[in-house]
């Protein structure tokens, strides 16, 4: 079977899955006020079969990796069995998730045991108000109780996240790295990247380059350890305190890219396959597929297909985040 190799000799091996765009949080730099976006019709949201469908046919086609986001994937009825389902697909080997975490300590397990191999865990702040001043919602406790649950439960290496917002949660970075003293975290520092051109305000005023951070960090724990580069495409380096049990890296999507390694595609909550994060430029999968009838078989997966290697086919070689950002996005419809 063909493989996903894009212009630039880039081969696609990893699907990015929004789920829907909905979301209990409304955090400052992503959907901030509940009629800022206008939310995708029900009707309009792929559906679980249409999922599965696609994802059968990336596999076939050398995607070995799938991530559940949104929105916030937990709020979307049915994950558990939908994971389920995706887990018996010969030839995927890894599914993983993006969560803000607040319903992870009830559903950790039934994730875990129907076939979550990982989870990556949003979390800003460490204090109770500020976390509530950036997520809209006061959850720190449940975001702390489902960190343990993934813990608990094996979805590991379990990965936080951490959005950094000048003058917001950059004094809070000491704190964070202590987190993996004691618990086997992996913190990850993550530069605020422009997305939905009306969050320009917030975009501008909160942004700290991850480098002015790291470079703070390195002279304040002289002790610290680099460890072993992550394998694919993501952070160069991460570090680790003496004797401790995580570790923490800086990802630097806006400064200094990883475009020339990108080995993903997102297929968006409406159904749009999306080379790119940072272009605009989206494929009608879903609208094309509703299209087909059902009992048609293997004219869906053609047309799956040619979609597919549309879409890679269509990614640029990079973005130009920090000179210039034209893609004007919501990040909880697209999936981050
Ligand atoms: N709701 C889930 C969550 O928050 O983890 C999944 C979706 S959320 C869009 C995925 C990730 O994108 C989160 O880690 C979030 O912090 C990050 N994110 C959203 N907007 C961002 C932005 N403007 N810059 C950097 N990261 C962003
Ligand atoms: Fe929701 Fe995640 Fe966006 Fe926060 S970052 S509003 S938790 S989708």
């Amino acid at each position: 079977m063909e493989k996903l190799i894009d212009s630039f000799g880039r081969e696609i091996i990893y699907l990015r899955i929004s789920l829907t765009d909905r979301c209990n949080f409304r955090c400052i730099y992503c959907s901030p006020a509940e009629n800022m976006f206008h939310f995708i019709e029900h009707e309009q949201i792929l559906r679980f079969e249409e999922i599965l469908e696609i994802v059968q046919a990336a596999v076939e086609m050398g995607i070995s990796k799938v991530r559940l986001t949104g929105g916030e994937p937990l709020v979307r009825r049915g994950v558990v069995n939908l994971i389920r389902q995706l887990k018996k697909i010969t030839g995927l080997e890894d599914i993983s998730m993006t969560t803000n975490g607040y319903y992870l300590s009830e559903m950790a397990r039934s994730l875990h045991s129907a076939g979550l191999d990982r989870i990556n865990i949003s979390l800003d702040s460490l204090d109770r108000e500020k976390f509530k001043s950036i997520a809209g919602f006061d959850g720190l406790p449940q975001v702390l109780d489902g960190i343990d649950a993934a813990l608990r439960e094996g979805l590991t290496p379990v990965k936080i996240n951490v959005v950094l917002l000048k003058g917001i949660n950059d004094d809070e970075v000491e704190n964070f790295i202590k987190l993996t003293a004691e618990r086997p975290l992996t913190v990850r520092f993550i530069e605020l990247m422009p997305t939905n051109h009306s969050l320009k305000e917030i975009n501008e005023s909160h942004f700290i380059s991850v480098k002015k951070i790291r470079e703070k960090i390195m002279d304040r724990f002289l002790e610290i350890k680099e460890v072993l580069a992550e394998k694919g495409c993501g952070p160069a380096s991460y570090y680790h305190l003496p004797d401790a049990q995580g570790m923490f890296g800086f990802i630097t999507a806006v400064s200094q890219h990883f475009c020339t390694c990108c080995n993903r595609i997102r297929l968006t909550a409406e159904g749009n396959l999306r080379p790119c994060l940072f272009n605009d430029s989206e494929l009608e999968l879903k609208k094309r597929l509703r299209k087909v009838p059902l009992n048609q078989q293997e004219l869906r997966k053609s047309t799956i297909r040619n979609f597919l290697k549309e879409a890679v086919r269509a990614k640029p070689s990079g973005h130009r985040l920090g000179a210039q950002n034209n893609a004007d996005f919501s990040m909880s419809q697209i999936g981050g």
